[in-house]
């Protein structure tokens, strides 16, 4: 099926990066009739650079993809090697759109490459469902603007599940990641962190959450700390879990989950780990982040941090 026919439903999480994405798409994908297909947005640049699936094999070597994209309509020949470059290019592009669409109202069109990607993606979407017998596709793409230019073509209907984590636990563990870095970088790091956290929350609300068919927001230490009540959060996306949809637990444990083998074409390792796993929040930022560092964070995002209820009283209740 292509895009000219049945919309596919898409449950597409969207927030800031380090928000426990990844581990909530596998959950998802964990429901009957869901299909999880990690960072679909990446799936171009993963082909032509011989990326890894979550499977484990080479994503252009696994047997599910192989059939996906030789069934999918993306052209063939040079035009699909066209079609490869600029999908993978338009990356780029993406992180510079927000501010253009919040500049034009969101009255502009969208550049034609980032159309193409688009388009690109919901064909593959549909040809992915077919194959796994699914009815709704979960693709965690993250990006604001990538969501904008799906919601924005023909053939899909977005669900957005907009994930929100601790902005202290996400700035802690961006710098985690540069933990190599002076203490000057550092520090500049944690306030340009603290504003990248806001920024992608306020776009997700600001261009997303309107065009969207569905929107819903859940705290990633909620999904944490009790991962079967997950679709409790997300009431709207049960009905596309079908009849019975619920993530299982391992006998007698309240948070240690039974992941199967995956085909993300995207994320981070956690997507390469099946089997039981004990989903927990991770806090490591209680105890290793500076006060100085916490009070930046605190004072940069305090309109969303308020919104998304991680205040003190509730972060008091969270300690005991
Ligand atoms: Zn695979």
């Amino acid at each position: 099926m292509d895009g000219r026919g049945m919309p596919i439903d898409v449950i597409y999480i969207a927030g800031a990066p380090r928000s426990g994405t990844t581990i909530l798409s596998q959950l998802l994908g964990e429901l009957p009739g869901l299909f999880n297909v990690g960072e679909a947005r990446f799936l171009w640049r993963q082909v032509l650079s011989s990326g890894r699936c979550g499977c484990g094999t080479r994503l252009i070597a696994c047997d599910f993809w192989r059939e996906v994209l030789t069934d999918s309509p993306v052209p063939s020949g040079d035009d699909r090697t066209r079609t490869l470059a600029a999908a993978a290019l338009t990356h780029s592009r993406l992180r510079t759109l927000p501010w253009e669409l919040v500049v034009r109202r969101l009255g502009g069109s969208l550049p034609r490459a980032l159309r193409e990607h688009a388009a690109a993606t919901i064909a593959v979407y549909h040809a992915a469902a077919a194959a796994a017998h699914a009815s709704a596709i979960v693709d965690a793409s993250k990006s604001p603007s990538f969501a904008y230019a799906l919601t924005a073509s023909e053939g899909v209907r977005l669900h957005v599940v907009h994930v929100v984590r601790d902005p202290r636990a996400v700035v802690h563990s961006w710098l985690r990641s540069q933990s190599g870095a002076s203490a000057r970088v550092r520090g500049r790091g944690v306030l340009y962190s603290a504003l990248k956290w806001s920024a992608w929350n306020v776009l997700t609300e600001l261009i997303v959450r309107p065009s969207a068919a569905t929107y819903a927001r859940l705290r990633y230490e909620d999904v944490a700390r009790a991962p079967a009540a997950l679709l409790s959060h997300i009431a709207p996306l049960a009905s596309q879990a079908g009849p019975g949809g619920r993530i299982g637990l391992l006998e007698g444990e309240t948070s240690v989950v039974e992941l199967s083998t995956n085909h993300t074409v995207f994320g981070n390792g956690q997507r390469f780990i099946s089997g039981p796993v004990r989903v927990e929040p991770d806090e490591e930022w209680r105890v290793a982040m500076s006060r100085r560092a916490r009070a930046t964070v605190i004072a940069f995002t305090w309109p969303l941090l308020r919104r998304y209820g991680f205040n003190g009283r509730d972060l008091r209740r969270i300690a005991l």
